[in-house]
């Protein structure tokens, strides 16, 4: 059993319901542990694209990290995710943050993901729900890293409890 933290963001309408749909998708390919409230931010990357809602889950699973990220794309693309430019716009997007204390870089997948430090409306929905957690690449915790990124970053929370139970 492996312990994943999932980042989750959307930037179509309608934008709750794909990320609540991914959630529960998610239930079945392990067990969501914890879900962070609900953030709005700012596009990143390019810029002259709606704005994203985001979250995080955390999810117990026993699914190996690339048939995980397969489990994932198959989940964005039942939520209704359309293929479009990398960085662009989409319905859904599913990123795997961590994997337990596993540092990979393969063609395909990097973990810890390669830019999450950068991105406050990443580390922020994690710190939420897990702020002690020090990432295997890091020496500060996800509550420490979050608060130096809110200092540079602009994130609205929106929702706490978005998912049904
Ligand atoms: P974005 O980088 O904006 O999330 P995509 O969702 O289209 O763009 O992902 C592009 C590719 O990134 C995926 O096909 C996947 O193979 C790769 N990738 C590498 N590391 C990760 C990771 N940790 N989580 C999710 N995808 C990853
Ligand atoms: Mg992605």
């Amino acid at each position: 059993m492996s312990t994943v933290y999932i980042a989750l963001g959307s930037n179509l309408e309608p934008r709750r319901q794909y990320m609540q749909q991914a959630v529960l998708h998610m239930q079945q390919i392990g067990k969501v542990l914890n879900v962070a409230p609900l953030y709005e931010s700012e596009p990143y990357g390019f810029t002259e694209q709606p704005r994203f809602l985001n979250s995080a889950v955390c999810l117990e699973t026993d699914w190996q990290p690339l048939p995980l990220l397969n489990q994932l794309k198959q989940i964005e693309t039942t939520v209704g995710r359309i293929t479009r430019q990398r960085w662009g716009p989409r319905e859904i997007d599913l990123d795997i943050i961590f994997y337990d204390d596993l540092v990979l870089q393969t063609e395909h997948l990097t973990i810890p993901h390669p830019d999450y430090r950068n991105r406050c409306f990443v580390l922020q929905p994690l710190a939420d729900i897990a702020p002690e957690f020090i990432p295997p690449d890091a020496t500060q915790s996800l509550q420490e890293l979050a608060r130096k990124c809110r200092k540079t970053n602009h994130l609205t929370r929106i929702q706490s409890n978005w998912v049904a139970a």
